[in-house]
């Protein structure tokens, strides 16, 4: 059978069996993979004001956009089985997999006011006001901020480093949140339910939320940060010209779909093959529900539609779940990042 009638045959399963390609479909593919644009590693590409999201990762290596090389180990409302088992995560917790995070750059994920910048956490936590009512904290800071309380800051703008740990209780990471509150009253505000590393009136806020509370994080008004930097990052329509590229922590390849792997029609168009550094075009984003109630990573969804060479076009997967670590009920607790915005921390 051809490829493409293969591949509609084997719905719903349609990557239990492989299905043989025609010619005409691998030259079209391997001609996908040949001409991709490649991103020099070091060389940041112009980038003009109508491209650049207005949110962004909040950690980066140096020279690199930002996101890219970095793996959220513990994802919002996932549970973190080694360190706090029986609690949801309230946010997300970066890592530089196989070496030191601590050091590397913080950055605010979008315009905004700095409004707390203290507090043993351990290290500093910093948290910025955003426009809609939305609030970003980056917990584990070094005690060396490039920001205070009442400065102004630019999405991108450096907030200070990850703090180098060595206090036996986890390895150095960026504990980052996005929430719809300062404090309140029921989580860190004037009555805490529950006060976890934090308590009366402290507005790192508890970082974790029991999984057996009647209430999802959500409902108390932490967001998905992932899907809330995606969906914000360039609104409704991504401006022309804009841009991502395949991330280093990408797998060798990926299915190109026709709409979202989880959207009713969705059917696969092919294998992409993948290298470090490949850029694209980005025509459209589509993710899950800031406020969305689900759990573990599986609750992650992140798809770029890209443009490939002679004109062609495909949904693919940016935000992958991965089991590097995994909740007690065995589902993933990881967000691996297939591609990332081609944006950089501000030039300052
Ligand atoms: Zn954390």
């Amino acid at each position: 059978m051809e490829y493409d009638a293969c591949r509609r045959a084997l719905v719903p399963h349609p990557m239990t069996v492989s299905c043989h390609f025609t010619r005409r479909t691998f030259l079209r593919l391997m001609t996908v993979a040949g001409l991709a644009t490649r991103a020099r590693p070091g060389v940041a590409r112009a980038q003009t004001p109508a491209t650049i999201p207005a949110f962004s990762y909040p950690l980066g290596l140096p020279d690199r956009p930002l996101g890219d090389g970095l793996l959220v180990r513990h994802g919002y409302a996932t549970e973190n089985t080694w360190y706090n088992p029986g609690w949801w995560h309230t946010g997300e917790d970066w890592y530089l997999p196989g070496g030191e995070t601590g050091g590397l750059g913080v950055y605010a994920a979008a315009a905004g006011e700095v409004v707390f910048a203290g507090s043993e956490y351990p290290g500093r936590v910093v948290i910025i006001a955003h426009a809609d009512g939305l609030y970003s904290m980056y917990g584990h800071l070094d005690y060396a901020l490039a920001i205070a309380p009442g400065q102004v800051v630019e999405r991108g703008q450096l907030l200070g480093t990850v703090l180098t740990r060595d206090d036996g209780r986890a390895p150095s990471h960026l504990h980052f949140e996005i929430r719809t509150f300062f404090t309140t009253s029921e989580v860190n505000g004037d009555a805490p339910r529950y006060g976890v590393g934090c308590g009366y009136e402290c507005p790192p806020g508890p970082g974790y939320w029991p999984i057996d509370a009647p209430e999802h994080p959500s409902v108390l008004g932490w967001r998905n940060p992932t899907h809330v930097i995606n969906r914000r990052a360039w609104g409704e329509v991504v401006a022309e010209g804009a841009t991502v590229i395949v991330a280093e922590a990408a797998a060798a390849s990926t299915t190109l779909w026709s709409v979202p792997a989880d959207v009713a029609g969705a059917e696969p168009l092919g294998e992409l093959t993948l290298t470090a550094g490949d850029r694209y075009p980005i025509i459209a984003v589509d993710t899950g529900e800031e406020d969305g109630t689900g759990t573990s990573a599986e609750a992650y969804r992140v798809w770029y539609r890209i443009v490939l060479p002679e004109d062609a076009e495909g949904w693919v997967q940016a935000a992958v779940p991965d089991a590097f670590d995994t909740g007690s009920d065995g589902r993933p607790s990881s967000v691996r990042f297939a591609f990332v915005p081609e944006v950089m921390a501000a030039a300052t």
